[in-house]
């Protein structure tokens, strides 16, 4: 029976490790997302918003 420990390599982190962790890093920096929600619940301008705008727009010509 042969165990086959599953050691790390001397070198671990090797450069390219570092390397590539460097990119992982860079490629998944957080995001802030800023999210607006109407009064009424629904997500910023609403249907009911929007077409009001588009009455109020016709009415000031
Ligand atoms: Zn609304």
């Amino acid at each position: 029976m042969t165990a086959t420990p599953h050691a790390q390599p001397p070198d671990f982190p090797s450069t390219e490790d570092i390397d590539d962790a460097h990119d992982i890093v860079y490629g998944h920096r957080p995001r802030q997302v800023i999210r607006w929600y109407c009064a009424c619940g629904d997500a910023y301008p609403c249907w009911e918003l929007r077409f009001a705008r588009l009455v109020l727009e016709a009415a000031g010509r």
